[in-house]
């Protein structure tokens, strides 16, 4: 079998863990790509964002270290990577940090030209200086360190004849940063001063590096693999040795981010899950999220009808984003666009919703000052172009009757159009409660009265209860109290800001609870 000229694969560095560190050329293969072969290392939202962008990719989870299968080894790897290039597909290939440092990236790329199959290769923010950067530790500083070694600590230093020699690296006075070598630190430290390092030479773990939930220990060459052990960190941990670390106490920034070490979960309904999650990691924050609810989009057809009629309403009423989003695309489908809007005046619930409208090029005419059904009942009550008018109420299945009823009292006619459905997803709810079993939570978001439902479905009312709740306006306070569960704080305006905002002052109201190791 030949191979087919189409097919390519990418061996693309997916960086140390922030999402953000991936390559413009990785992110924008990995939304045109046919399939992806992932990592254990790489961050696995990378790979969720690449599924929601490319829902036709298909996805090999090739971890070594689990996954659905027990375990790939590295020819299982290399057979598939070959099988995928020979059927002609795109292929991006994603790996920790960058591929060709420590990442078998060149043995990849050995048995792919072996085969024939193209391929490429996409440089990553590797783990040995993204991570040390994050703890506030530069690898080289003028007057400290003119230069720095990459070493693996995967070799046994007592064995016979060592491959790296530690004498050198002790001797040569340069940044030494250590990759895998948690296991092997003692006989490492041993070696490096048996050569003659000064005994009090700054050291560093960093474990989980770029990730909210990276920890930093600090100690010296002699000293830190006890550290290490008393702070219970384990792989993946990067070890820097010199004088470099010293520079963490002046500019470790990271870990100085407002909600550093605070862990939140945020429920999802909506579309505004993914700007909470987002702001609150901009804070530093571990975000533990929800598995998504897949939206559903309803009842194609009669969507489609009623946008290609637009004109005949007066007054069209979205209740959400994800309303917003299934309009839009329903009315792009029948080949129209914002100016099938210019008739009828539109009244949305909240400030989210109308921005994004605004992405589209509209504008509400009535957003309430209450962010709530009722609010807007009264926004809409107190005008005079309302009463005995046709409305368009579109909405997501099961919402409540409030306005429509409401606009009918006022004589409108109402049509009521439900847009979508959401879904819970059984994947991704027991790692939710694994993660929520495993360390101290200290706050859990609530964007909608659904997210309320669809948390405690997904953890059980038990572990709900245990979290303190912050909710986005008075009508998800309620349904949080209904479920027996506690409201530590309320939005001021039912906005994804405003509900950030009420977190962030929550959790620095509160006793940081990260550990003090740093
Ligand atoms: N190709 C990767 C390295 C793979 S080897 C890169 O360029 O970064 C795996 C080792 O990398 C781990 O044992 C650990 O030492 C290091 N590592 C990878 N990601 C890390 C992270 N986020 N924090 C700390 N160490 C990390």
């Amino acid at each position: 079998m030949t191979a087919d000229a189409r097919g390519l694969v990418y061996l693309v560095g997916a960086g140390p863990g922030d999402p953000g560190l991936i390559t413009v050329r990785g992110h924008q293969l990995l939304r045109v790509c046919d399939a992806i072969a992932t990592d254990a290392l790489a961050n696995p939202g990378i790979v969720d964002a690449a599924r929601r962008a490319n829902p036709r990719v298909e996805v090999h989870d090739v971890g070594k270290r689990g996954g659905d299968r027990a375990s790939w080894s590295q020819d299982d790897i290399n057979a598939l990577l070959v099988r995928l290039g020979r059927e002609g597909k795109r292929v991006v290939r994603l790996k920790g940090g960058d591929p060709f440092v420590f990442g078998r990236g060149s043995e990849e790329a050995l048995a792919l030209a072996s085969a024939g199959v193209a391929f490429e290769v996409v440089p990553g923010v590797t783990a040995g200086i993204a991570a040390p950067a994050y703890a506030g530790i530069p690898v080289t500083h003028r007057g400290l360190a003119t230069s720095v070694t990459f070493v693996t600590g995967h070799e046994d230093p007592t064995k016979e004849e060592p491959e790296t020699s530690w004498a050198s690296l002790a001797r040569a006075g340069g940044t030494i940063v250590l990759y895998m070598g948690v296991k092997t630190l003692p006989a490492i430290a041993r070696a490096l001063l048996a050569a003659g390092m000064p005994v009090d030479t700054p050291a560093a773990a960093v474990q989980w590096g770029t990730h909210a939930r990276q920890r930093t220990v600090v100690a010296t060459v002699a000293t830190l693999s006890d550290a290490i052990v008393h702070a219970g960190l384990s792989a993946p941990v990067i070890t820097i040795i010199g004088d470099v670390v010293a520079q963490r106490d002046h500019i470790a920034w990271f870990e100085r981010r407002p909600l550093f070490g605070r862990r939140v979960v945020v429920t999802r309904a909506s579309a505004q899950a993914a700007g909470v999650r987002d702001a609150l990691l901009e804070l530093g924050a571990e975000v533990l999220e929800m598995p998504a609810l897949r939206i559903e989009p309803l009842d194609e057809a009669r969507a489609r009808q009623v946008m290609t009629r637009l004109e005949q309403y007066d007054w069209v009423v979205f209740t959400s984003q994800n309303a917003v989003q299934i309009a839009w695309d329903v009315l792009r489908a029948t080949g129209r666009d914002a100016r099938a809007f210019a008739k009828p005046r539109i009244a949305c619930i909240g400030r989210s919703t109308n921005d994004s409208l605004l992405t589209h090029g509209l504008s509400a005419d009535v957003v309430p000052a209450r962010f709530v059904a009722e609010g807007l009942l009264e926004a809409l009550a107190a005008r005079d172009d309302v009463r005995g008018r046709r409305v368009l109420y579109l909405a997501a299945e099961g919402a409540r009757d409030v306005l429509p009823d409401g606009l009918r009292l006022l004589g409108c006619d109402v049509d009521v159009i439900p847009l979508y459905r959401s879904q819970p997803e059984e994947t991704g709810r027991e790692a939710l409660r694994q993660a929520m079993t495993s360390g101290r939570v200290d706050g859990a978001t609530f964007a909608s009265a659904s997210a309320v439902r669809g948390f405690i479905d997904a953890v059980g009312i038990e572990l709900a209860r245990s979290v303190p709740a912050i909710s986005i306006g008075p009508i998800t306070s309620n349904a949080i109290r209904d479920a027996g569960m506690t409201v530590a704080a309320e939005a001021d305006e039912p906005s994804v800001a405003s509900l950030v905002e009420a977190t962030r002052a929550f959790l620095t109201a509160t006793e940081h609870a990260a550990t003090g190791q740093h």
